[in-house]
């Protein structure tokens, strides 16, 4: 092996096993060996080999555009450690390098590589060693969000991680296995670091240079362990940590935290069937305009408000802005279109990176909100800040600024006379000389004086022979030639010295002027933070007013009962389109809590139970709901088990998945939940289905929590009379058999399973079998 590739695989060994090593050398950087093979495809990139006996396979990317490269690699799932050379070890070695950088998923510091409509987040997981107990932080270095929440055990932290979808999780080495089985490829682990956890000074070092002491104060020592070592894994990646201000609570008591299933069983982000996120409920009432708003809005619908003032009030606020009308929201919202990620880009001015661009950004959101700020919750002093930033910033920079380090691209010359006086050197020094050159043939009168450039001697003044004796006392002669005489002036010397150092000065003058601006502006930080957040509420409130109007929704009435009329499924009717959507009455009062839906097969029942819990979500969420009339309760909790979302990879059948979300429902709902059970007991034997699916319907009756039950199991029928609160219904079956979707009171004793079988194409033959032994009483 060469020193080079000895180098390389030394560094290598520095890395884990997901760390893409990106070697520098000279204009590439250089990925060697398995890397090389399994990255190459995926860059789409050639592979060569170096060493012709070895035969070892190396790509390469270009330094100066390595970026959309790595951003694929960390897509991917993939870290990538940068190795810069540093020097060379003495002339006759070669360059030394080292690893200056390590970018992961969850610490991706490229705002153009993180999705805008979700936080990119990176989990943190301690257990304590004798309670089991678990410690999680979910934190999002784009945003300096920093969340801390405690579970009972590393199973249930995990079942919340999965509704957040973190990029990477930190978690102690012996834990990888876990996690790896839980989740295969889909997010990246990395080690946490056990100095930390094993060294109470170490940890302490940490975590005063993290958080303070007040702060702090408030953690238990497993959490402290957390922190720091979730401040240590930054540190070691070279990522700053000051934008971490403060650590908030992963639960509010304000709001719900719905459950994984729940969240899928209600298809919020994404599909059961396909994992597609457009036909989701958040793809349809998303009409968000900003980033912000998009998040607020992805966050809203996984935490729904339970605090009635704080929920009574943005529906308010929605209702206000329905009545301004559609073309009043339009013009808002062509406002908001396009308005930059000011969460984000303030977050990058705390621990100063941000770029001249994205200053300008900031300065030509700052001008587009004055149009709208009568919306915007603002304090006095925030405006006051506001107005001066955009002042500062305007008279600072370029109307569209370019690059650092041109020493002309950034600041206006007006900004600093110094700086003006370079750039004006820098981009009009032959003008400066054409001007002189003119003031001297005035001064002289002579006609034929010219300003030249000599390589070695600089910038002269050309005489011809026959004017030289006009030339005045303060020329200084410097050739002599056949036909003309050049000289020099203390002016010309000075102007010349003067346009040889502009671009350099100017250059040098722009870095310290960015860097004082740069420092300054931290100070707006709060601000620009309080107007993000304003901007963020502003778009969700216009987002639901929006929506409602557009889909015909109403705004919900509080009360104790489910009483919705005409109600929709959102998604379900914007596929369809509104008409051909069958629109039901849906009921429960507080007699009659349990409501029991029988029903063949696709004749409705999921929909009907999916659309009175999104329109729970949707109302405490802070949005109109799909109906001509509603009335809801504030639900505590929503529960849902629904369909056989099997969690396989967890290592769990059909059945006990069913089972397991079940006994939570039993264990955790109460009186204000609202618990969604639709067919239970398929996964297992009729018998066992049955007995189990009655047992369950008593206990919810029991809890009086808010439920609709479906079943297919007819059988159950008789029961229902004989528990008290159930009202039955039924999803409607037409004389021909066909299923009209609508639900009506009563209940159905045939579950129609054949029909469906014929529907769905079986031959004609199976199906006559079928009926045969149905009416011969056929026992399975
Ligand atoms: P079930 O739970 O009774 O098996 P589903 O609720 O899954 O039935 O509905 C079966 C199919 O019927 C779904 O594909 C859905 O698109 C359609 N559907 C359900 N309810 C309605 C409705 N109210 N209007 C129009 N189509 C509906």
């Amino acid at each position: 092996m060469t020193p080079m590739l000895q180098q390389y695989f030394d560094l290598k060994k520095q890395c884990d096993d997901k760390t893409i090593l990106f070697f520098r050398m000279g204009d590439f950087y250089e990925i060697f060996g398995n890397d090389a093979l399994q990255v190459a495809p995926l860059l789409n990139i050639m592979i060569t080999h170096r060493n012709k006996e070895e035969k070892i396979p190396f790509c390469g990317v270009p330094h100066h555009s390595y970026r959309p490269y790595c951003r694929k690699l960390v897509d991917h799932g993939f870290k990538v450690a940068v190795a810069e050379q540093i020097a060379s070890n003495n002339n006759r070695g070669i360059l030394r390098r080292q690893i200056v950088r390590i970018i992961t998923p969850g610490l991706r510091d490229d705002l153009d590589s993180l999705d805008t409509d979700r936080p990119n987040y990176l989990a943190s997981i301690y257990e304590e060693p004798r309670s089991k107990s678990c410690s999680l932080i979910l934190a999002d270095i784009s945003t300096g969000e920093l969340r801390l929440g405690q579970f009972i055990n590393c199973q249930q932290a995990m079942s919340f991680i999965d509704n957040n979808n973190p990029q990477e999780i930190l978690a102690r080495l012996f834990q990888h296995d876990m996690l790896q089985k839980r989740y295969r490829d889909k997010i990246t682990f990395s080690k946490m670091s056990e100095t930390v956890i094993t060294d109470t000074n170490e940890r302490q070092r940490v975590l005063a240079g993290f958080l303070t002491s007040t702060i702090l104060a408030r953690f238990a020592e497993h959490e402290q362990i957390n922190l720091a070592a979730f401040a240590c894994y930054l540190q070691k990646n070279s990522q700053p940590l000051d934008n971490f201000l403060t650590v908030k609570p992963l639960f509010s008591e304000q709001e719900m935290s719905l459950g994984t299933n729940v969240v899928g069983d209600l298809e919020i982000f994404a599909t059961l069937q396909t994992g597609s996120s457009k036909e989701s409920l958040y793809a349809t009432i998303n009409n968000t305009l900003t980033p912000m708003g998009a998040r607020l809005l992805r966050h809203s619908l996984l935490h729904p408000l339970t605090e009635t003032n704080r929920l009574t009030k943005r529906q308010q606020r929605v209702a206000e802005f329905v009545t301004f009308g559609y073309s009043y929201l339009e013009e808002l919202r062509l406002l908001l279109k396009g308005f930059p990620d000011l969460e984000r880009l303030s977050n990058r001015l705390l621990s100063k990176r941000l770029t001249p661009e994205q200053l300008a950004t900031i300065a030509e959101s700052l001008v587009r909100t004055s149009r709208f700020v009568k919306h915007l919750s603002l304090t006095e002093h925030c405006r006051q800040q506001l107005e001066e930033l955009q002042t500062l910033l305007q008279r600072a920079l370029l109307e569209r600024p370019g690059k650092l380090g041109l020493g002309i691209e950034v600041f206006r010359p007006e900004y600093n006379s110094t700086l003006g006086q370079h750039i004006e050197l820098a981009t009009h020094g032959e003008e400066k000389i054409v001007e002189y050159e003119q003031q001297l043939r005035k001064q002289t009168a002579i006609i034929s004086l010219k300003i030249k450039r000599h390589k070695s001697f600089g910038l002269l003044i050309e005489v011809s022979r026959g004017s030289a004796n006009k030339v005045p006392d303060y020329f200084t002669r410097r050739q002599t030639m056949v036909a003309s005489e050049r000289f020099v002036t203390e002016q010309l010397m000075e102007l010349d010295a003067l346009l040889a150092n502009a671009v350099g000065k100017a250059i040098d003058c722009e870095a310290e002027l960015y860097t004082t601006l740069v420092n300054q502006l931290v100070g707006y930080h709060r601000s620009l933070l309080q107007l993000s957040e304003a901007v963020a509420n502003l778009d969700f409130i216009q987002n639901s007013a929006f929506t409602a109007l557009r889909n015909d929704y109403c705004q919900p009435q509080l009360g104790e009962q489910i009483d919705l009329k005409g109600c929709r499924h959102p998604v379900i009717e914007s596929l369809l389109g509104r008409h051909a959507f069958v629109a039901n009455d849906i009921g429960i009062d507080c007699q009659a809590k349990t409501m029991v839906i029988t029903g063949p097969n696709m004749a409705g029942k999921s929909t009907i139970m999916r659309q009175v819990a999104i329109a729970a979500i949707m109302h405490q969420s802070g949005f109109f709901v799909p109906a001509t009339q509603a009335t809801l309760p504030i639900f505590d909790n929503i529960f849902t088990r629904i369909g056989a979302s099997d969690n396989i990879t967890a290592g769990q059948s059909t059945f006990m998945v069913e089972m397991t979300e079940t006994s939570t429902i039993l264990r955790e709902a109460s009186p204000t939940s609202l618990v969604i059970v639709d067919e239970i007991g398929r996964g297992t034997s009729t018998a066992d289905g049955l007995a189990l699916a009655r047992a369950i319907l008593e206990n919810l009756a029991l809890i009086r929590c808010y439920c609709i039950f479906s079943t297919h199991f007819h059988e159950l029928l008789p029961a229902t009379s004989e528990i008290d609160g159930i009202k039955n219904m039924q999803t409607e079956v037409q004389q021909d058999g066909y299923f009209s979707h609508r639900l009506l009171p009563g209940s159905c004793s045939r579950s129609f399973g054949i029909e469906v079988a014929e529907r769905a194409g079986l031959p004609a033959k199976v199906i006559d079998n079928a009926k045969s032994f149905l009416n011969r009483g056929f026992a399975l």
